[in-house]
């Protein structure tokens, strides 16, 4: 079974660079541009693991991630932030919601690799 990856971003260029960087694993990326999408998405699509930006408009992932949190079938998703320089303040907060890592933008494949290997299968694509 292929790993499911959910990027949360209302950026497509990261969501793409994520979609791009797992090529060539055996994973299937999906993608959500806002916090309520990728609240639906996530119901739906039951990810392994979602990658969650914390600048976003509408819901951003704070209030996302309190969302997954409080909500009974995603709620024990493993959440890795994708934080900008200017997240600061906010982080402890998310530590508070039990994420499992934070990946600082601009990021390189190599990190969201190495790191999502430490939560999830990750194999080459056979
Ligand atoms: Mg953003």
């Amino acid at each position: 079974m292929s790993t499911k990856i959910l990027t949360v971003d209302d950026s497509k260029m990261v969501r793409m660079i994520v979609a791009n960087t797992f090529k060539p694993y055996d994973c299937e990326v999906l993608g959500a541009g806002d916090g309520g999408e990728g609240v639906e998405v996530a119901i739906k699509e039951q990810p392994h693991l979602i990658f969650l930006d914390i600048t976003m408009p509408v819901l951003d992932g704070l209030q996302t991630l309190q969302k997954i949190r409080a909500t009974p079938e995603i709620a024990g998703i493993p959440v890795v932030m994708l934080t900008a320089e200017s997240d600061g303040q906010r982080l402890s907060a998310a530590d508070a919601l039990k994420v499992s890592g934070y990946i600082p933008k601009p990021f390189k494949p190599e990190q969201l690799i190495e790191l999502t290997a430490k939560i999830v299968p990750l194999n080459p694509r056979a």
